[in-house]
């Protein structure tokens, strides 16, 4: 079976030819975009994952192609043509067709394309293990709290990354401090037992596996600091993670050529992905082949 999208008000196969060639995401990435996971039918933080959307749009004023609940259908139904339960759902937003020009069309229609595939978490064995990251020089602009389409430092940090066999890219500033991933949010437990991540802002993307586990950290009565932390001192801390819808909790057990700690997931990570998975209803998956 082919895979269906959702394109501008028709349901055609991913493969088709369906969106114009001056469509300003195409010629510009001026678009946004949202990724979000449903297990067994249900999306998870289906509302923190809108509002992050709407404000995306808000902040480049693009005006939103339907409504949230018109938005949910779409979803919904686009889950239904693929008869997927499991799955992870993208959405993109960009500014629309015109004429190709620098400055921004006053107004417009907004494309849509939202497409799933089956949801593929890191497996049981990934989550025990652990993964490597590697540092990278962060090269992106200073508007990282929207999710925006314009990728292009996070794709060859990423690529980098997985040329030398690590997971993923952590993105160091000129200071020295670690901003995020290329595609996830950056922990570490310090030297005294303190969970810390660094504050939302424009120099990263407000993860909602952040915003999650920054609750449930407190919930357990875990010490939380947002405050940035050096590529240096996660090289020695005591525990280190890294968050992202698709990556959920993933232990960082190696930065570089430094060895974390003592090279195996630290036990604040592990309570951390115990709440997060029993939260997301991630227990269901670990006995069924499709996950
Ligand atoms: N930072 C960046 C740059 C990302 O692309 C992502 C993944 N969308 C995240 C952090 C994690 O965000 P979330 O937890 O919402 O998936």
């Amino acid at each position: 079976m082919s895979r269906i999208a959702y394109v501008n008000g028709r349901y055609v196969p991913v493969g088709a030819r369906a969106i114009a060639i001056e469509d300003r995401g195409y010629q510009f990435a001026d678009g946004i975009y949202e990724v979000i996971r449903v297990i067994d039918g249900k999306a998870g933080d289906l509302d923190r994952h809108l509002d992050r959307l709407e404000r995306s749009l808000r902040e480049l004023a693009i005006e939103p192609p339907m409504s949230r609940a018109a938005l949910c259908a779409v979803i919904g139904e686009t889950l239904r043509r693929n008869r997927l339960r499991h799955a992870v759902v993208y959405i993109q937003i960009s500014r629309g067709i015109a004429p190709r020009n620098h400055i921004v069309p006053a107004s417009g229609r907004a494309s849509l394309v939202v497409t799933v595939r089956r949801a593929r978490l890191p497996s049981p064995h990934e989550v025990d293990a652990g993964c490597r990251v590697i540092a990278m020089p962060d090269e992106r602009w200073h508007r990282c709290d929207i999710k925006s389409i314009g990728l292009l430092p996070n794709l060859l940090a990423r690529t980098k990354a997985h040329r030398e066999g690590a997971r993923e890219a952590w993105l160091v500033d000129d200071d020295g401090f670690v901003t995020e991933g290329s595609s996830s949010n950056a922990w570490i437990v310090d030297g005294e037992g303190r969970l810390v991540t660094r504050p939302a802002g424009t120099e990263i993307l407000g993860g909602i596996t952040r915003s999650v586990v920054l609750e449930l950290a407190r919930k357990l009565g875990i010490e939380v600091v947002e405050r940035p932390f050096t590529l240096e001192e996660a090289k020695g801390a005591r525990e280190a993670f890294l968050t992202s819808t698709s990556s959920l909790v993933m232990p960082v057990v190696q930065i570089d050529d430094s060895i974390v700690a003592n090279g195996v997931p630290g036990s604040i990570t592990r309570q951390l992905q115990a709440e997060y998975s029993r939260r997301a209803g991630l227990d269901v998956l670990s006995t069924q082949q499709d996950r």
